[in-house]
Protein backbone atom coordinates (compact mmCIF):
# COMPACT_ATOMS: atom_id res chain seq x y z
CA UNK A 1 0.00 0.00 0.00
CA UNK A 2 2.66 2.41 1.21
CA UNK A 3 4.77 1.85 -2.02
CA UNK A 4 1.97 2.04 -3.85
CA UNK A 5 0.94 5.67 -2.62
CA UNK A 6 4.87 6.36 -2.89
CA UNK A 7 4.89 5.51 -6.69
CA UNK A 8 1.95 7.60 -7.84
CA UNK A 9 3.40 10.71 -9.60
CA UNK A 10 2.65 13.70 -8.27
CA UNK A 11 2.16 17.00 -10.67
CA UNK A 12 5.13 18.89 -8.99
CA UNK A 13 7.66 16.59 -9.71
CA UNK A 14 9.38 12.80 -10.66
CA UNK A 15 11.75 12.35 -7.31
CA UNK A 16 11.09 13.11 -3.47
CA UNK A 17 11.11 11.46 -0.16
CA UNK A 18 9.30 10.23 2.01
CA UNK A 19 9.80 10.24 5.57
CA UNK A 20 10.27 7.71 8.79
CA UNK A 21 7.00 7.16 10.99
CA UNK A 22 7.24 10.11 13.79
CA UNK A 23 10.13 12.31 11.64
CA UNK A 24 7.51 15.08 10.47
CA UNK A 25 7.54 17.48 12.94
CA UNK A 26 10.44 19.44 12.21
CA UNK A 27 9.62 19.30 8.32
CA UNK A 28 5.48 20.59 9.39
CA UNK A 29 7.20 23.36 11.67
CA UNK A 30 8.94 24.60 8.23
CA UNK A 31 12.43 23.93 9.89
CA UNK A 32 14.30 24.28 6.59
CA UNK A 33 16.44 21.24 6.88
CA UNK A 34 16.10 17.59 6.53
CA UNK A 35 18.51 15.41 7.53
CA UNK A 36 19.21 11.93 5.57
CA UNK A 37 18.69 10.20 9.09
CA UNK A 38 14.96 11.24 8.68
CA UNK A 39 14.15 9.82 5.24
CA UNK A 40 12.74 5.98 5.10
CA UNK A 41 12.95 5.79 1.53
CA UNK A 42 13.54 7.70 -1.74
CA UNK A 43 11.50 8.13 -5.53
CA UNK A 44 13.48 8.85 -8.52
CA UNK A 45 17.20 9.50 -8.59
CA UNK A 46 17.66 13.17 -7.92
CA UNK A 47 20.43 14.85 -8.82
CA UNK A 48 22.46 17.34 -6.82
CA UNK A 49 20.44 20.59 -6.53
CA UNK A 50 17.39 19.76 -8.26
CA UNK A 51 13.83 19.91 -6.91
CA UNK A 52 12.23 17.04 -4.94
CA UNK A 53 8.77 16.88 -2.89
CA UNK A 54 8.84 15.57 1.03
CA UNK A 55 6.29 13.57 1.97
CA UNK A 56 4.75 12.16 4.87
CA UNK A 57 5.19 8.64 6.19
CA UNK A 58 1.28 7.97 5.22
CA UNK A 59 2.58 9.89 2.51
CA UNK A 60 0.75 12.62 2.11
CA UNK A 61 2.81 15.79 0.52
CA UNK A 62 4.33 18.47 2.80
CA UNK A 63 7.10 20.22 1.86
CA UNK A 64 9.11 21.05 -1.50
CA UNK A 65 13.00 21.23 -1.52
CA UNK A 66 16.50 20.54 -3.46
CA UNK A 67 18.37 17.70 -3.09
CA UNK A 68 22.17 17.64 -1.49
CA UNK A 69 23.30 13.90 -2.43
CA UNK A 70 26.50 14.25 -0.45
CA UNK A 71 25.13 16.39 2.90
CA UNK A 72 23.81 14.91 5.61
CA UNK A 73 21.73 17.80 5.18
CA UNK A 74 20.09 16.22 2.22
CA UNK A 75 17.32 18.06 1.46
CA UNK A 76 17.24 21.83 1.94
CA UNK A 77 13.52 22.89 1.98
CA UNK A 78 12.08 26.12 0.15
CA UNK A 79 8.49 25.44 -0.15
CA UNK A 80 5.57 24.60 2.06
CA UNK A 81 2.76 25.53 -0.83
CA UNK A 82 2.45 22.34 -2.80
CA UNK A 83 1.42 24.69 -6.03
CA UNK A 84 4.95 26.24 -6.19
CA UNK A 85 7.89 25.22 -8.27
CA UNK A 86 11.14 26.37 -7.29
CA UNK A 87 11.80 28.21 -10.03
CA UNK A 88 12.90 31.69 -11.35
CA UNK A 89 9.31 32.91 -10.50
CA UNK A 90 9.86 31.77 -6.62
CA UNK A 91 13.53 32.61 -6.82
CA UNK A 92 12.47 36.31 -8.58
CA UNK A 93 10.04 37.34 -5.09
CA UNK A 94 12.23 35.79 -2.21
CA UNK A 95 15.01 38.02 -3.84
CA UNK A 96 12.20 41.14 -3.85
CA UNK A 97 11.20 40.17 -0.36
CA UNK A 98 14.78 40.10 1.08
CA UNK A 99 15.78 43.35 -0.59
CA UNK A 100 12.07 45.26 0.91
CA UNK A 101 13.20 44.02 4.05
CA UNK A 102 16.38 46.38 3.74
CA UNK A 103 14.91 49.56 2.54
CA UNK A 104 16.04 50.90 6.43
CA UNK A 105 19.66 49.94 4.91
CA UNK A 106 19.50 51.39 1.46
CA UNK A 107 17.86 54.50 3.00
CA UNK A 108 20.43 54.93 5.49
CA UNK A 109 22.68 57.32 3.68
CA UNK A 110 25.53 56.69 6.86
CA UNK A 111 25.74 52.73 6.13
CA UNK A 112 26.66 51.21 2.73
CA UNK A 113 26.86 47.80 3.41
CA UNK A 114 24.90 45.31 4.73
CA UNK A 115 23.41 41.94 4.11
CA UNK A 116 21.00 41.74 1.30
CA UNK A 117 20.54 37.88 1.49
CA UNK A 118 20.87 35.59 4.25
CA UNK A 119 20.20 32.32 3.23
CA UNK A 120 17.83 30.20 5.19
CA UNK A 121 16.20 33.08 6.64
CA UNK A 122 15.63 34.79 3.81
CA UNK A 123 13.48 31.72 2.44
CA UNK A 124 16.96 31.33 0.15
CA UNK A 125 18.93 28.22 1.47
CA UNK A 126 22.94 28.51 0.89
CA UNK A 127 22.32 31.87 -1.12
CA UNK A 128 24.44 35.21 0.62
CA UNK A 129 24.86 38.29 -0.97
CA UNK A 130 26.34 41.19 0.66
CA UNK A 131 25.94 44.98 -0.65
CA UNK A 132 29.03 46.94 -0.60
CA UNK A 133 27.85 50.21 -1.85
CA UNK A 134 27.47 50.16 -5.82
CA UNK A 135 28.90 46.23 -5.52
CA UNK A 136 26.89 42.87 -4.48
CA UNK A 137 29.42 40.12 -3.04
CA UNK A 138 27.22 36.32 -3.33
CA UNK A 139 28.12 33.45 -2.09
CA UNK A 140 26.42 29.62 -3.15
CA UNK A 141 26.47 27.42 -0.46
CA UNK A 142 24.14 24.42 -0.98
CA UNK A 143 23.79 22.22 -4.83
CA UNK A 144 20.49 23.90 -4.61
CA UNK A 145 21.56 27.39 -5.00
CA UNK A 146 24.65 26.74 -6.93
CA UNK A 147 23.02 25.03 -9.51
CA UNK A 148 20.27 28.20 -10.02
CA UNK A 149 23.33 30.12 -9.70
CA UNK A 150 23.11 32.12 -13.90
CA UNK A 151 19.46 32.85 -13.05
CA UNK A 152 20.10 34.27 -9.33
CA UNK A 153 22.66 36.15 -10.75
CA UNK A 154 20.33 37.90 -13.65
CA UNK A 155 17.23 38.12 -11.19
CA UNK A 156 20.32 40.31 -8.78
CA UNK A 157 21.01 42.35 -11.46
CA UNK A 158 17.51 43.34 -12.14
CA UNK A 159 16.30 43.32 -9.17
CA UNK A 160 19.36 44.99 -6.82
CA UNK A 161 20.75 47.49 -9.93
CA UNK A 162 24.67 46.73 -8.67
CA UNK A 163 27.30 47.73 -10.57
CA UNK A 164 29.17 44.45 -10.17
CA UNK A 165 28.43 40.76 -9.09
CA UNK A 166 30.75 39.02 -7.63
CA UNK A 167 30.52 35.29 -6.71
CA UNK A 168 32.99 34.33 -3.63
CA UNK A 169 31.78 30.89 -2.82
CA UNK A 170 34.91 29.98 -0.72
CA UNK A 171 33.64 28.62 2.69
CA UNK A 172 34.32 26.10 3.53
CA UNK A 173 30.63 24.93 3.81
CA UNK A 174 30.71 23.60 0.12
CA UNK A 175 33.18 20.52 0.89
CA UNK A 176 30.02 19.72 3.28
CA UNK A 177 28.04 19.76 -0.24
CA UNK A 178 30.45 17.98 -2.86
CA UNK A 179 30.96 21.63 -4.64
CA UNK A 180 34.50 23.25 -5.31
CA UNK A 181 35.47 26.93 -4.65
CA UNK A 182 34.28 29.16 -6.80
CA UNK A 183 35.01 32.44 -7.49
CA UNK A 184 35.20 35.75 -9.99
CA UNK A 185 33.26 38.33 -11.55
CA UNK A 186 29.86 36.67 -12.39
CA UNK A 187 28.15 40.06 -13.81
CA UNK A 188 29.08 43.77 -14.73
CA UNK A 189 32.27 45.32 -13.34
CA UNK A 190 34.26 44.94 -10.65
CA UNK A 191 37.28 47.62 -9.45
CA UNK A 192 40.60 46.39 -9.18
CA UNK A 193 41.19 47.86 -5.62
CA UNK A 194 39.73 48.04 -2.44
CA UNK A 195 36.66 49.98 -2.27
CA UNK A 196 35.71 52.39 0.07
CA UNK A 197 32.40 51.88 2.39
CA UNK A 198 30.50 53.46 5.46
CA UNK A 199 29.79 51.88 8.22
CA UNK A 200 27.64 54.53 10.95
CA UNK A 201 29.31 57.25 8.88
CA UNK A 202 32.69 55.82 9.34
CA UNK A 203 34.91 55.25 5.86
CA UNK A 204 36.49 51.94 6.31
CA UNK A 205 37.98 50.19 3.02
CA UNK A 206 37.25 46.34 1.93
CA UNK A 207 39.44 43.72 0.40
CA UNK A 208 36.00 42.12 -1.10
CA UNK A 209 38.14 39.94 -3.29
CA UNK A 210 40.47 38.74 -0.63
CA UNK A 211 39.48 39.43 2.87
CA UNK A 212 37.55 36.85 4.79
CA UNK A 213 33.76 35.94 4.60
CA UNK A 214 32.54 38.67 2.10
CA UNK A 215 34.85 41.35 2.94
CA UNK A 216 33.98 42.47 6.30
CA UNK A 217 31.95 41.17 9.64
CA UNK A 218 28.77 42.87 8.71
CA UNK A 219 27.15 41.17 11.53
CA UNK A 220 29.04 43.49 14.16
CA UNK A 221 27.56 46.74 12.62
CA UNK A 222 25.42 47.55 15.21
CA UNK A 223 27.59 46.51 18.04
CA UNK A 224 30.74 48.14 17.06
CA UNK A 225 28.30 51.47 17.67
CA UNK A 226 27.11 49.71 20.98
CA UNK A 227 30.59 49.15 22.50
CA UNK A 228 32.14 52.70 21.36
CA UNK A 229 29.40 54.09 23.87
CA UNK A 230 32.21 52.83 26.77
CA UNK A 231 35.56 53.92 25.21
CA UNK A 232 35.25 57.63 25.88
CA UNK A 233 38.81 58.29 27.53
CA UNK A 234 39.41 55.30 27.96
CA UNK A 235 42.19 52.61 27.22
CA UNK A 236 41.02 49.86 24.89
CA UNK A 237 42.09 46.57 23.66
CA UNK A 238 40.72 44.36 20.79
CA UNK A 239 40.76 41.26 20.41
CA UNK A 240 40.25 39.70 17.08
CA UNK A 241 40.28 42.89 15.78
CA UNK A 242 40.56 42.09 11.44
CA UNK A 243 40.28 45.24 10.09
CA UNK A 244 39.13 47.27 13.16
CA UNK A 245 35.51 48.05 13.44
CA UNK A 246 35.47 48.51 17.14
CA UNK A 247 38.97 50.25 16.88
CA UNK A 248 37.12 52.67 14.57
CA UNK A 249 34.03 53.24 16.24
CA UNK A 250 35.73 53.68 19.85
CA UNK A 251 38.15 56.25 18.57
CA UNK A 252 35.56 58.01 16.65
CA UNK A 253 33.57 57.70 20.49
CA UNK A 254 36.53 59.36 22.05
CA UNK A 255 39.27 56.69 23.05
CA UNK A 256 42.58 57.65 24.78
CA UNK A 257 45.00 54.60 23.30
CA UNK A 258 44.28 51.41 21.06
CA UNK A 259 45.65 48.12 21.28
CA UNK A 260 44.29 45.92 18.52
CA UNK A 261 45.74 42.25 18.27
CA UNK A 262 45.18 39.43 15.22
CA UNK A 263 46.90 36.73 14.34
CA UNK A 264 46.95 38.31 10.48
CA UNK A 265 49.30 41.53 10.20
CA UNK A 266 47.45 42.49 7.09
CA UNK A 267 44.12 43.29 8.43
CA UNK A 268 45.79 45.24 11.52
CA UNK A 269 47.90 47.00 8.46
CA UNK A 270 44.16 47.80 7.09
CA UNK A 271 42.65 48.82 11.03
CA UNK A 272 45.54 51.43 10.89
CA UNK A 273 44.37 52.55 7.18
CA UNK A 274 40.83 52.99 8.39
CA UNK A 275 41.98 54.94 11.15
CA UNK A 276 44.05 57.56 9.27
CA UNK A 277 41.38 57.79 6.58
CA UNK A 278 38.79 59.09 8.80
CA UNK A 279 41.10 61.54 10.48
CA UNK A 280 41.53 59.76 13.69
CA UNK A 281 44.76 60.21 15.59
CA UNK A 282 44.24 58.14 18.51
CA UNK A 283 47.21 56.19 19.45
CA UNK A 284 46.97 52.51 17.86
CA UNK A 285 49.26 49.59 19.00
CA UNK A 286 48.77 46.84 16.66
CA UNK A 287 50.18 43.67 17.57
CA UNK A 288 50.25 40.49 15.68
CA UNK A 289 49.94 37.53 17.74
CA UNK A 290 47.85 34.43 19.20
CA UNK A 291 45.05 36.64 21.77
CA UNK A 292 45.90 33.65 23.77
CA UNK A 293 49.13 33.70 24.51
CA UNK A 294 49.38 37.57 23.94
CA UNK A 295 46.40 37.97 26.80
CA UNK A 296 48.79 35.61 29.11
CA UNK A 297 51.81 38.00 28.11
CA UNK A 298 50.09 41.35 29.18
CA UNK A 299 48.76 39.52 32.80
CA UNK A 300 52.64 38.97 33.32
CA UNK A 301 53.66 42.49 32.42
CA UNK A 302 50.77 44.05 34.77
CA UNK A 303 48.91 45.69 31.79
CA UNK A 304 45.22 46.60 32.30
CA UNK A 305 42.66 48.36 30.08
CA UNK A 306 39.26 50.25 30.65
CA UNK A 307 37.54 47.99 27.33
CA UNK A 308 38.69 44.56 26.44
CA UNK A 309 36.62 43.34 23.16
CA UNK A 310 36.57 39.72 22.93
CA UNK A 311 35.49 38.69 19.08
CA UNK A 312 36.76 35.44 18.09
CA UNK A 313 36.19 33.56 15.04
CA UNK A 314 33.82 30.57 15.15
CA UNK A 315 35.06 27.64 17.79
CA UNK A 316 33.00 25.25 17.42
CA UNK A 317 31.79 24.40 13.72
CA UNK A 318 30.12 21.64 15.06
CA UNK A 319 28.95 19.25 17.53
CA UNK A 320 31.88 17.31 18.48
CA UNK A 321 34.09 20.45 18.68
CA UNK A 322 31.49 22.31 21.33
CA UNK A 323 33.77 20.84 24.51
CA UNK A 324 37.00 22.65 23.48
CA UNK A 325 35.29 25.78 22.29
CA UNK A 326 33.64 26.07 25.61
CA UNK A 327 36.88 26.06 27.42
CA UNK A 328 38.70 28.40 24.86
CA UNK A 329 35.77 30.94 25.21
CA UNK A 330 36.14 30.55 28.84
CA UNK A 331 40.19 30.95 28.70
CA UNK A 332 39.52 34.28 26.82
CA UNK A 333 36.69 35.85 28.92
CA UNK A 334 39.16 35.06 32.55
CA UNK A 335 42.42 36.18 31.04
CA UNK A 336 39.82 39.26 29.34
CA UNK A 337 38.70 40.20 33.30
CA UNK A 338 42.18 39.87 34.73
CA UNK A 339 42.98 42.36 32.73
CA UNK A 340 40.61 44.73 33.37
CA UNK A 341 40.64 47.92 35.99
CA UNK A 342 37.35 48.20 38.41
CA UNK A 343 34.48 48.92 36.80
CA UNK A 344 36.32 47.92 33.09
CA UNK A 345 34.18 46.85 30.56
CA UNK A 346 34.13 43.45 28.89
CA UNK A 347 32.25 43.11 25.55
CA UNK A 348 32.53 39.66 24.48
CA UNK A 349 30.88 37.96 21.77
CA UNK A 350 30.56 34.27 20.27
CA UNK A 351 29.91 33.33 16.60
CA UNK A 352 29.55 29.50 17.09
CA UNK A 353 25.77 28.64 16.76
CA UNK A 354 26.61 25.96 18.45
CA UNK A 355 26.54 27.91 21.86
CA UNK A 356 23.56 29.41 22.58
CA UNK A 357 23.17 32.61 24.34
CA UNK A 358 22.30 30.59 27.69
CA UNK A 359 25.72 28.33 27.32
CA UNK A 360 27.40 31.35 26.65
CA UNK A 361 26.43 33.02 30.00
CA UNK A 362 27.16 30.31 31.89
CA UNK A 363 31.15 29.97 30.00
CA UNK A 364 31.48 34.22 30.99
CA UNK A 365 30.15 33.31 34.63
CA UNK A 366 32.75 30.33 35.11
CA UNK A 367 35.30 32.98 33.68
CA UNK A 368 34.16 35.42 36.69
CA UNK A 369 34.15 33.03 39.75
CA UNK A 370 37.82 31.95 38.29
CA UNK A 371 38.94 35.83 38.25
CA UNK A 372 36.92 36.01 41.63
CA UNK A 373 35.63 39.60 39.91
CA UNK A 374 31.99 40.79 40.17
CA UNK A 375 30.29 40.71 36.39
CA UNK A 376 26.88 42.84 35.70
CA UNK A 377 25.69 42.28 32.26
CA UNK A 378 24.78 45.12 30.91
CA UNK A 379 23.60 44.89 27.64
CA UNK A 380 22.69 41.83 25.72
CA UNK A 381 24.23 41.45 22.09
CA UNK A 382 22.85 39.84 18.93
CA UNK A 383 23.66 39.64 14.85
CA UNK A 384 22.26 42.86 13.16
CA UNK A 385 18.63 43.18 11.70
CA UNK A 386 20.08 42.58 8.20
CA UNK A 387 20.73 39.10 9.26
CA UNK A 388 17.29 38.31 10.70
CA UNK A 389 16.31 35.51 12.80
CA UNK A 390 13.62 32.99 11.20
CA UNK A 391 11.44 31.54 13.58
CA UNK A 392 11.19 28.89 11.79
CA UNK A 393 15.28 28.29 12.10
CA UNK A 394 16.67 29.05 15.45
CA UNK A 395 20.25 28.42 14.09
CA UNK A 396 19.90 31.48 12.35
CA UNK A 397 20.45 33.07 15.51
CA UNK A 398 24.68 32.52 15.85
CA UNK A 399 25.95 35.64 16.99
CA UNK A 400 25.74 36.16 20.80
CA UNK A 401 27.36 38.86 22.88
CA UNK A 402 27.53 40.07 26.30
CA UNK A 403 28.51 43.87 27.28
CA UNK A 404 29.56 43.61 30.90
CA UNK A 405 31.06 45.57 33.78
CA UNK A 406 33.42 44.28 35.65
CA UNK A 407 34.28 45.40 39.46
N1 LIG B 1 36.28 42.03 15.38
C1 LIG B 1 36.25 41.97 13.93
C2 LIG B 1 35.96 40.60 13.39
C3 LIG B 1 36.85 39.52 13.93
S1 LIG B 1 36.95 38.12 12.92
C4 LIG B 1 35.20 42.98 13.42
O1 LIG B 1 34.40 43.46 14.21
O2 LIG B 1 35.22 43.27 12.23
C5 LIG B 1 38.11 37.15 13.72
C6 LIG B 1 39.56 37.59 13.55
O3 LIG B 1 40.33 36.80 14.43
C7 LIG B 1 40.16 37.36 12.18
O4 LIG B 1 40.68 38.56 11.68
C8 LIG B 1 41.31 36.35 12.40
O5 LIG B 1 42.46 36.66 11.64
C9 LIG B 1 41.58 36.51 13.86
N2 LIG B 1 42.08 35.34 14.60
C10 LIG B 1 41.65 34.07 14.55
N3 LIG B 1 42.25 33.32 15.49
C11 LIG B 1 43.08 34.15 16.18
C12 LIG B 1 43.97 33.98 17.28
N4 LIG B 1 44.09 32.80 17.92
N5 LIG B 1 44.66 35.04 17.71
C13 LIG B 1 44.53 36.24 17.10
N6 LIG B 1 43.69 36.46 16.05
C14 LIG B 1 42.99 35.43 15.60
Amino acid sequence: MLQCLIMTRTKNGDTGVVLKPGRERSVRNRHPWLFSGAIASQRGAPQDGEQVDIYASDSSWIARGTWSGLSQIRVRLWSWDVEQQIDSELLRSRIRRAIAGRVPFASNPETTAYRLIFSESDGLPGLIVDRYGDYLVMQLLTTGAALRGDEIVAILAEEAHPVGIYERSDADVRTKEGLDRREGLRWGSFPETPIEILENGYRMTIDLEGGQKTGAYLDQRANHARVATYCRDAEMLSCFSYTGGFELHAAGAGARHLVGIDSSPTVLERAADNLRLNGLETPFEPIAGNVFSELRRFRTEGRSFDVIVLDPPKFAANAAQVDKACRGYKDINLLAMQLLRPGGVLATFSCSGLIGANLFQKIVFGASIDARRDVQILERLSQGPDHPVLLTFPESEYLTGLICRVW
